[in-house]
């Protein structure tokens, strides 16, 4: 298993030796600001106690408060978070937001605990970092098996702690709680603003583009749904029980009602069986993770026939993959470009908490369009200016940003 810490330290020496770097500040970010560790004892329904771990990694905070979400996942482990922390703060800094980048993670199976167990967890693990959280200190938001009910609960526990009601305390809660809307579709529509820029700019060059998407969860769901606005043609979709694919497109609200129906996207009408790894194999235009990291390895990697790779998952592409889309002409859009739509739009909760203010979702979309389509302008001039890769000049914009505020 790659470590993803390490993985994240490579992408920054990359970065760092294109452009011009004082060596002190890049040795800096190597390691975060501070990560704790915390055990959470909690009283089960069955009157015994449990002892959970739970972690935050704050990495760095020059450009605001830090700002991450929480992993609740039984493999969840410190390598991990602390690269996910990482890589928040440079996403928030490609994506302009005032915040810094942090991560937080329980070690645990959200599924296999009753509610009233999650939620003693997760108002066991506010206590334990109380003193280290808070709107203008660091925000945490939802990410893998945490959603917007734990993020109210959070919401709730720290404002119970602190003696006083703060809205802003996390961002992704349920509307009447605080939430913005716009929030669940953030992610995707976001992506599908910055591909609509990549087409703009004739990065790629079929007709009548396809697609394959891994992963149907919230984000590969509302890409699809922006890709199908652009009128591109999705030929497969998957999740964890394997995919589907349709060389003349599957139809997306026959596939959202078969899934929700049966809990997976196999045996759909019209569409043959694939497994994960054949979709990744795909003669399509465009490639799609957006379920994991560590997708892409030396191993499949050299068998990837898309031209482009559009990351929508977090550090889908280990380092050496990297290295072989670049020999073999691929264009990668990173992670901390493609995503960045949803904490945007996390920005955007927190503004409006912390200002009194309620946006529509169309008002959302819209501050969120204009935004991506900045963001995609800003790493496409680095990387004109560096003829680089999309990765290394997203990081180099972000590091001069930090940099300018360090
Ligand atoms: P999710 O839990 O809603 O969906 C994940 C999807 O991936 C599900 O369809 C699941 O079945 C599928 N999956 C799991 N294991 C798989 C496997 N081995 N092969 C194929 N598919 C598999 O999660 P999400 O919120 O959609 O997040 C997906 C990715 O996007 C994660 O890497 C996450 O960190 C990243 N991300 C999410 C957001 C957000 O706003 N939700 C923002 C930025 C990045």
């Amino acid at each position: 298993m790659q470590n993803p810490f390490e993985n994240a330290k490579k992408q920054l020496e990359l970065a760092a030796s294109i452009a011009k770097f004082d060596h002190n500040f890049i040795e800096r970010l190597k390691s975060p600001d501070r990560y704790v560790e915390v055990s959470i004892p909690v009283m089960m329904d069955n009157g015994k106690q449990k002892i959970f771990t739970g972690f935050r990694s704050q990495h760095n905070n020059s450009r605001g408060p830090y700002k991450g979400g929480i992993r609740y996942f039984e493999q969840v482990n410190l390598d991990e978070i602390r690269a996910l922390s990482f890589w928040m703060t440079f996403k928030n800094a490609v994506v302009n937001i005032p915040f810094g980048g942090s991560k937080g993670g329980i070690i645990f199976d959200p599924k296999k605990v009753s509610k009233a167990e999650l939620e003693r967890i997760t108002r066991g693990y506010v206590k334990k970092i109380f003193h280290l959280i808070g709107p203008e200190i660091d925000c945490p938001g939802p990410d893998v098996g945490a959603g917007s009910q734990i993020m109210d609960w959070i919401m709730d526990e720290y404002s119970r702690l602190s003696g006083k009601k703060q809205l802003a305390a996390s961002t992704g809660k349920t509307l009447s709680n605080g939430g913005s809307n716009g929030r669940e579709e953030a992610t995707g529509f976001g992506g599908g603003v910055v591909l609509r820029e990549v087409i703009a700019k004739n990065l790629i060059s079929s007709e009548r583009k396809t697609i394959a998407i891994q992963g149907f969860g919230n984000v590969g769901k509302f890409l699809a749904e922006a890709v199908r606005e652009l009128g591109w043609k999705i030929v497969a979709l998957s999740d964890s029980r394997g995919g589907v694919y349709n060389e003349n497109g599957i139809d997306l609200s026959l596939a959202e009602a078969h899934k929700k129906k049966t809990g997976a996207l196999r045996d759909l009408s019209d569409s043959k069986n694939i497994s994960n790894e054949e979709l990744l194999e795909l003669d399509v235009d465009v490639l799609v993770p957006a379920a994991l990291e560590n997708v892409f390895t030396l191993e499949n990697a050299p068998k990837v026939k898309a031209k482009m790779i559009f990351e929508m998952a977090n550090g889908p592409t280990t380092p050496e993959a990297d290295e072989v889309f670049y020999k073999n002409n691929k264009i990668v859009i990173p992670d901390i470009l493609a995503n960045s739509g949803g904490v945007a739009t996390s920005y955007f909760e927190w503004y409006q908490n912390m200002h009194n203010e309620k946006w529509t979702t169309k008002e959302v979309l819209e501050k969120l369009e204009k935004l991506m389509s900045q963001v995609f302008a800003d790493v496409f001039l680095v990387q004109q200016k560096y003829k680089t890769t999309f990765r290394n000049a997203a990081y180099i914009l972000a590091l001069e940003r930090i940099q300018e505020k360090m």
